[in-house]
């Protein structure tokens, strides 16, 4: 009994977060079906950050859609936590591009929002998004509306929409790419400190390879659909927690040549 038990946990610890087995997926309703993915293998674990890198048009999004259960798979499995999950909507926190703050609500009343969705108490739910709000540097805004904000304000929203969903795995779609490059650096950075505090799963997605190594754990690379089989991993071994000097360390320039010859390399073969 104990060995069955020592073997259940060494289990444990090795289950992905996120996991898609043999998953093929075709936009079927276009006039040309595109094939986006083709028997395609990834696991993502706890609290790790994991980047999908690839330039525009190679199926980051549709990744998202699928695993935030928007799509479903023509074939495969979308596991979470190592079971299959038809039902993903609502298990799965998710960020699209466009941050999609609604513009006739106050950046208050679009905190609440997913509060509101789980019932929660008015007097009680508008407390707690007071208190995040003041944790994400958002005090005294309470009353503006998405427009009056800037853009790195706008995605800390965002974000605190995301987070007070409640999920465990974070999928955030190319957040800070219409920011300029300053607020980026330190929406970056940000970030990385909320993760670290909410021990949640991130899953980032991006076009810009010295954002996906600023942030990540491991990046996955896609250049063009169809995407068959396992997707090219690549380890990020910087320390953390990271800050600005990493990005002139000699490893981190490296790394970044690295990936730009893999990216290309790999745009080589279609
Ligand atoms: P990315 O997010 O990396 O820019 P997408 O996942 O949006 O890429 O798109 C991947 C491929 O699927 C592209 O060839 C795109 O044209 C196609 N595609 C995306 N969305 C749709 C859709 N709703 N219907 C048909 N084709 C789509
Ligand atoms: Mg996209």
């Amino acid at each position: 009994m104990a060995d069955g038990l020592m073997g259940d946990k060494a289990t444990i610890q090795v289950q992905s977060h996120l996991q898609f087995e043999n998953v093929s997926f075709t936009y079927s309703h276009a006039n040309k079906p595109t094939s986006v993915f083709e028997k395609t293998n990834l696991s993502i674990y706890e609290k790790e950050f994991v980047t999908i890198l690839g330039p525009s048009g190679a199926g980051k999004s549709t990744f998202f859609r699928l695993a935030a259960g928007l799509e479903q798979p023509k074939s495969g499995r979308i596991m979470i936590q190592g079971k299959e999950e038809a039902n993903r909507l609502g298990k799965i926190g998710y960020m699209p591009q466009q941050d999609l703050l609604l513009p006739w609500r106050t950046v208050l009343e679009n905190g609440l929002l997913p509060l509101e969705i789980k019932g929660m108490d008015k007097k009680e739910a508008s407390d707690l998004v007071k208190q995040h709000m003041k944790k994400f540097g958002l005090e005294g805004t309470e009353n503006n509306y998405a427009h009056q904000l800037s853009g790195g304000m706008r995605q800390r929203v965002s974000f605190l929409r995301a987070i007070l969903g409640g999920n465990d795995i974070l999928l955030l779609d190319e957040p800070f790419s219409a920011l300029d490059s300053m607020t980026r650096f330190m929406m970056q950075e940000w970030l990385l400190e909320q993760w670290h505090e909410w021990e949640k799963t991130i899953i980032f997605i991006t076009h810009d390879v010295e954002e996906a190594i600023f942030l990540s754990d491991r990046i996955f690379m896609l250049t063009h659909p169809p995407i068959e089989g396992n997707i090219d991993e690549v380890n990020v071994p910087l320390s953390r927690p990271r800050n600005e000097e990493h990005r002139s360390e000699a490893d981190f320039m490296e790394l970044k040549q690295n990936l730009f010859k893999k990216m290309r390399a790999k745009e080589q073969f279609l």
